[in-house]
């Protein structure tokens, strides 16, 4: 039977544990529920194109061992979480920035308010100021008027209007000096949202840069990932993959793929029953973690990567 020389892309050395594809032809064969749940199909071809296959095999499809299906799922999780750290990297940035321009924005509206408010506060002080010239033309007006009274009354009334019109000139002046109050707070405030509002601009230029600077050193390593991580599915059929991707969305840190580590899943920590490692030790079936159901791996998948 022909070989596949064909394997999952992060491995680089030949597999140590590779086995002919028939050995692993056990289809029917079930495993008892202490023994913990395995991902049903044993043998399958995968959707792999045969591009590094030698003449030697003319086949289009290639029969992948499980043992391969494994190690492109360990590559696979392994490059998933490398475009996930990007992504987190990343992932807080945009948000930054984003905040930066609504604060800017924020800062910019009030400024702006503030500013028509002051203008409305220097319309009232020349309303007054011109209220002031006005009582001070009656006043004028009255003391002429003064002089050629025919009685008392007529002059008593015009002292009336005189010392209501003075009455009108003290509450104008009373007045304005309240608006000129307003009017330094009010350019105190500005001053202080401008000051606060070029920090914030400094800070998102800092931001922008960081992001762009980001984005362009990111965006290969995140694109060859990507790459990498769509040739090691070509290793793994699609039920599996829907699996793994089910498995990672539901998984804290996003991991579908774990190595037993110290006896337990490295995904949930609990203990995996030693007859359970000696079937993953195997090779020979996917099998999956009884608590968390995620797929296990052990330090031979985990060497023939590195
Ligand atoms: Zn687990």
């Amino acid at each position: 039977m022909a070989k596949s020389t064909s394997k999952p892309i992060a491995t680089s050395k030949p597999s140590k544990l590779a086995k002919p594809a028939a050995e692993n032809d056990s289809p029917e064969k079930k495993v008892s529920p202490e023994q913990g749940e395995e991902l049903k199909e044993v043998k399958t071809t995968a959707k792999a194109t045969p591009n590094k296959t030698k003449s030697e095999s003319s086949e289009e499809k290639i029969e992948v061992t499980i043992e391969k299906k494994l190690v492109a799922l360990y590559s696979l999780q392994q490059v998933d979480s490398q475009v996930d750290k990007i992504r987190i990297i990343r992932g807080e940035l945009p948000l930054e920035v984003q905040d930066l321009e609504d604060e800017i924005a924020g800062l910019e509206t009030r400024i702006d308010n503030f500013i028509q408010e002051t203008v409305a506060l220097e319309k009232s002080i020349t309303d007054k100021k011109n209220a002031i010239r006005d009582a001070l033309v009656l006043i004028k007006k009255y003391e002429d008027q003064q002089m050629n009274v025919r009685n008392n009354r007529e002059y008593d009334s015009l002292t009336k209007e005189i010392e209501y019109q003075n009455l009108e000139i003290q509450l104008s002046e009373k007045r304005i000096k309240e608006y000129q109050g307003a009017l330094e707070l009010k350019s105190e405030e500005i001053e202080r949202h401008q000051k606060l509002l070029q920090d914030r601009k400094n800070d998102l230029d800092i931001k922008r840069n960081e992001l762009d600077d980001i984005v362009a050193e990111t965006e290969k390593e995140e694109s060859d990932l990507i790459h990498a991580s769509e040739e090691n599915r070509k290793f793994i059929e699609e039920r599996l993959l829907t699996a793994y991707t089910r498995i990672r969305k539901n998984a804290r840190n996003g991991l579908a793929v774990v190595q037993i580590e110290r006896d337990a899943c490295g995904g949930c920590f609990n203990k995996i029953p030693p007859q359970h490692q000696l079937d993953i030790r195997m090779h020979k079936k996917i099998i999956v973690c009884e608590y968390c159901g995620r797929i296990l791996v052990d330090d031979g998948i985990v060497n023939i990567i590195h």
